[in-house]
């Protein structure tokens, strides 16, 4: 019988070295002598329950960054229009490389030039969990997650659905709200409540680096 620390010590280098390895494309992308944008390796807080956030991201086109908490990063894709609570607003979410966890926390402005570049908001945040007792990455290889998240704009059911691929080296997906009490029929208000979960700032006050920075979520130093 092998003891929990031994079953623990045994998987721990092999999940680390997996993060990193999904990390790679992530690192590769980017400058960290230039942009101030998470490198991976600060330590983040555990949690009982995954965590999501959504960045409202003014690079060279809008859009909104939906990121999942998966086996130790952030499965991520960028949503062009922004999330919509109404069900048959099925939007178009395009999948990005995997972010580090501790990107949960950033907010801020991605200097011109450089991959992304931008003002980047904290919009929205919390936890979520796959419907059910699904396993996330295997319904995410199957290219159907069912979720429910629980954040300060965003709640209930929700799924993802990918979309069958068209030579594009991007795969896309569809983000749709579920019918469950949280939907909001032909109502797009929800990205009008547009401050920052994490500094109640405006895109400008981020862009302009005024105001208080990102109450942390996911940094291990957390209080
Ligand atoms: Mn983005």
């Amino acid at each position: 019988m092998i003891s929990v620390a031994a079953e623990q010590a045994a998987w721990a280098p092999r999940c680390m070295s997996m993060a990193a390895r999904k990390l790679s494309l992530y690192q590769a992308k980017r400058d960290f002598t230039k942009t101030a944008e998470p490198s991976g390796r600060a330590r983040v807080k555990p949690a009982q329950y995954p965590r999501f956030v959504v960045q409202k991201h003014a690079a060279r086109r809008l859009h909104y960054d939906l990121r999942l908490e998966v086996d130790g990063v952030f499965k991520s894709w960028a949503v062009t229009k922004g999330p919509s609570l109404d069900p048959r607003d099925k939007r178009l979410a395009v999948e990005v490389e995997d972010h580090p966890l501790d990107y949960g926390d950033f907010e801020g402005t991605i200097p011109e030039g450089e991959y992304g570049g931008g003002t980047v908001m904290l919009w929205d945040r919390g936890f979520w969990r796959p419907e059910g007792s699904t396993n996330a990455a295997q319904a995410l290889s199957r290219g159907e997650l069912k979720f429910v998240v629980a954040g300060d704009k965003l709640k209930g059911g929700w799924v993802l659905v990918r979309l069958r691929q068209d030579r594009g080296k991007r795969h896309n997906w569809l983000l749709i709200k579920h019918r469950d009490g949280f939907e909001r029929e032909g109502d797009g208000s929800v990205l009008d409540a547009d401050r920052s979960v994490a500094s109640g700032r405006s895109m400008q006050q981020i862009a302009q680096g005024k105001g208080r920075g990102p109450k942390p979520f996911m940094a291990a130093d957390a209080a």
